[in-house]
């Protein structure tokens, strides 16, 4: 165990002080940044990469806040290259600056130090129900909260943090992070049960509007995986890659046995896919201590939906990777899978095989608007939402957002969805309130106020 905590350490090291402030005073701070284009939710990157360069880090903290709730998790799974620091100016010169460090940096100093304590407004304009712990809730549970309403989180998994805490390995980012992120939220006054699933006999959305919420948010994700019909693909020996990125977390946190990861030290392991999800699952399996993992991928090196940086670390560890290959059939020694047969360009190669992960996508569980009505869905489960107010359901009051409605992306373009829908549900929520308040005759102002 001890061993295999090592191999789950951090991969890419953090700054030191002297590095991340040698790094900020490289920034030109331009008069139109570029970096803040390539940010989805259009941090003020070089505002508070100056604060930064001159020492100040609870004022760059103070400038990362109005924009992000997450930035320790940002400034790890981002990807940076196609964003913030892709667009960065100096990228002509040779190095752009390296954004998602910095933001790490700045971030973890403020969890180390606890810099900031922020002025929290009394919570009086509303009450808001979060189905669901991933960058989407979270997102509009800071947001909310931080403009007075009180904000409750329902989360079905034991711990908060959806893809984050149960997806996304502890080797590129570490739980005890996710874990303080939550904290700095729960800080704003939201509350969070866990364990608690929305769409069943007890909690329905109906049953939360007679518990007296103004608005329900629904931040649900994509948890159904996509299966691959092929011959074999029933067998037990073949399992989806975000079921065993699950066991796996579980099992570094201590709540699982060894025996329950089902992936045995010396397995021969292949992955079908070949994005983040394919990724963490071949790297979680050499680290687990699979003796070959190799990802098998229909199409093309450019076309992977995975970072490159992302693949050379699987390469330097150990992976192997088939382009333009399908696995075509699994076979199995008395129901124990035994081999995969392997089709590249009309050849095909039988390999010992222990064990297949399928990473070929995922959609939304129908679990809440099955229980419910008037949720519209399209005909994939993704639920359809409007512009105005942003975000609201087909059913009045209830919004959605992140992966649930958009198809599976990335944290960051969950938050920016989020926040946007925040903005949604406190117009919705201030306009019912102020048409109540009509309706019941409202207070007529006295001669001397109308001055
Ligand atoms: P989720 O994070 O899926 O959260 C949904 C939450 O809702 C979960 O906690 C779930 O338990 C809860 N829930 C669902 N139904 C109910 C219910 N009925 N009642 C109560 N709770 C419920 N993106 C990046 O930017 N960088 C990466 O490196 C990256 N790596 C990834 C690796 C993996 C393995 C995966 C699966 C995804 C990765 N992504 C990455 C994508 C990113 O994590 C997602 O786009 C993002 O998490 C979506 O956020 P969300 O809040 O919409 O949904």
């Amino acid at each position: 165990m001890e061993q295999e905590n090592k191999l789950f350490q951090e991969v890419n090291g953090g700054y030191t002080m002297l590095e991340a402030i040698n790094e900020a005073k490289r920034c030109l701070h331009c008069k139109i940044p570029q970096c803040k284009k390539g940010c989805p939710i259009s941090h003020d990157i070089p505002d508070w990469i100056h604060e930064l360069s001159m020492g100040n880090l609870g004022n760059a903290m103070n400038i990362i806040n109005s924009k992000s709730n997450l930035p320790a998790v940002c400034g790890r799974v981002c990807p940076h290259e196609k964003q913030c620091e892709g667009h960065c100016v100096l990228n002509k010169k040779g190095q752009g600056i390296r954004v998602g460090k910095l933001e790490r940096f700045i971030a973890d100093f403020d969890g180390d130090m606890g810099l900031i304590r922020e002025n929290l407004l009394p919570k009086t304009r509303g009450k808001i129900a979060v189905i669901g712990s991933g960058p989407a809730g979270l997102t509009i549970a800071g947001d909310l909260a931080r403009q007075g309403f009180n904000v409750e989180i329902f989360e079905m998994e034991p711990e908060p943090g959806g893809v984050l805490m149960f997806g996304i390995p502890e080797y590129r980012l570490p739980k005890d992070i996710v874990r303080r992120e939550i904290k700095k939220i729960e800080e704003l006054g939201v509350v969070f049960h866990c364990n608690t699933t929305v769409g069943n006999d007890e909690l329905t959305i109906d049953k939360l509007f007679e518990l007296g919420y103004d608005a329900i948010f629904m931040g649900t994700g994509t948890g159904r995986p996509q299966k691959l019909e092929i011959p074999g693909s029933d067998l037990k020996g073949v399992r989806q890659a975000i079921w065993f990125l699950r066991r796996v977390s579980l099992y570094n946190e201590g709540n699982m046995s060894r025996d329950e990861i089902v992936v045995h030290e010396g397995d021969r392991v292949f992955v079908i896919g070949c994005g983040n999800t394919a990724l963490d699952a071949a790297r979680t399996a050499v680290r687990i201590g699979a003796s070959h993992v190799e990802v098998v991928y229909r199409r093309t090196i450019n076309e992977m939906s995975a970072l490159h940086s992302e693949y050379e670390e699987a390469v330097e560890e150990g992976v192997k990777f088939s382009w333009q290959s399908n696995i075509v059939e699994i076979h199995n020694d008395n129901g124990r899978l035994n081999e995969v047969v392997i089709e590249c360009n009309g050849e095909r190669r039988t390999e010992k095989a222990d064990f297949v992960i399928m990473a070929v996508g995922s959609a939304p569980e129908s679990r809440i608007v099955s229980t419910t009505t008037g949720i519209d869905v399209d005909d994939r489960g993704y639920v359809l939402t409007r512009e105005k107010p942003y975000g609201m359901t087909t059913r009045k009051g209830v919004f959605a957002g992140g992966d649930v409605v958009n198809r599976p992306s990335t944290v960051v373009l969950a938050m920016r969805d989020a926040k946007q829908v925040a903005e949604g549900i406190a117009q919705y929520v201030d306009a019912m309130k102020l048409m109540e308040s009509i309706n019941k005759g409202g207070e007529l102002k006295k001669p001397e106020d109308q001055k």
